[in-house]
């Protein structure tokens, strides 16, 4: 698929979804008709145009880790200025004009205490059936710290094998917890919980700065457990093919852990690949890549005209 006509997708399903967005809800989620009303509309173009220019900077270069990098840490800090404006008094930069907990794991723990306030879970599944587990590479707002982290430290250390379990207990826990705190506990105790929770999340976040990988994305949030797993079933898959030397390279630049000597002899990353692409920028004998169905053709094209319009309507809505 030509570059053109991926960019031209990319451009096509940004304008569809956040058409969507801002004429189903029956609140202005875009900014641009917050301040501006109907005129506001022109938002989405400025954001088709955007989804545009960029699957063209994914597809053409051969540097996609710094472009995703760059991409993805300017949505968090967009995301968490919207917040901190939010928390300074300004209603409109938050999404219903409440304020939220900005944790990942509330968008199963949320819907389990609420029994209501499906739409992170919707948006979270959506995104998987479309992209499997690239939520957890390019469009997670908390991830992106998690990655300056792990960038931080170039030095790389081996993680106890244990740490593989810890995702799973979180997972349970984010499943039972809100279900003992709804059956027999106040609302005062489920928000001390969820405080509880980040601070635990923030010595993870710090562990990724000592280890230079991403232990809070791959040890830690129960979300990231879900999109693995999930992302094993999904077509899109990174493959390495029998060119490969074993010359270690990706393993170093792989923040998520994915790629052992021994995956590299079975062919595929770990559960833990959240196709962020990073091992095909520095593969010398391009051994390593994308596939669609097990194919190669179309795999690229297809997989950043999605990711980037993803990325580019989640820019426009995503705030607390
Ligand atoms: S693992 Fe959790 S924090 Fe990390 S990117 Fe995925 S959802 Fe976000
Ligand atoms: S960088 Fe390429 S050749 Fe080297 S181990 Fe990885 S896939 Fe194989
Ligand atoms: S195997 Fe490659 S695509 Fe998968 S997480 Fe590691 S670097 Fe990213």
């Amino acid at each position: 698929m030509p570059i053109l006509i991926s960019a031209l997708i990319s451009s096509a399903i940004t304008i569809t979804l956040l058409f969507i967005v801002a004429t189903v809800p029956s609140f202005p989620m875009l900014l641009g008709t917050r301040f501006l009303g109907q005129y506001g509309l022109v938002q989405i173009a400025l954001h088709a145009l955007y989804s545009f220019i960029l699957t063209y900077i994914f597809l053409g270069t051969n540097s996609r880790s710094k472009v995703r990098n760059t991409i993805w840490t300017l949505f968090s800090v967009i995301f968490f200025s919207q917040l901190l404006l939010g928390l300074l008094g300004w209603g409109i930069f938050l999404q219903t004009g409440n304020l939220h907990y900005p944790v990942p794991t509330l968008i199963i723990s949320g819907p389990i205490f609420r029994g209501s306030g499906f739409f992170m879970l919707t948006l979270l599944a959506s995104t998987m059936l479309l992209v499997g587990s690239s939520w957890c590479s390019h469009l997670c707002y908390a991830g992106a710290i998690d990655n300056l982290l792990a960038n931080k430290n170039k030095k790389k250390r081996p993680t106890p094998s244990w740490f593989r379990y810890i995702r799973l207990v979180t997972l349970l826990l984010s499943i039972t917890i809100p279900l003992i705190l709804k059956l027999y506990f106040e609302v005062a105790v489920a928000h001390s919980a969820i405080i509880s929770f980040i601070g635990i999340s923030a010595l993870f976040f710090l562990l990724s700065y000592r280890y230079g990988k991403m232990i809070h994305c791959t040890y830690f949030c129960p979300i990231g457990l879900v999109t693995n797993v999930t992302g094993k079933f999904h077509p899109f898959k990174i493959k390495i093919d029998k060119s490969c030397d074993g010359c270690g390279v990706c393993t170093l630049k792989c923040k998520y852990g994915a790629l052992s000597p021994l995956q590299l002899k079975k062919g595929v990353p770990d559960i833990r690949c959240t196709l962020c692409m990073d091992c095909t920028d520095v593969c010398h004998n391009n051994s390593i890549g994308l596939r669609v169905f097990g194919r190669k053709k179309m795999a690229l094209p297809l997989f950043y005209s999605i990711v980037v319009a993803l990325h580019s309507v989640f820019l426009a809505v995503a705030r607390i």
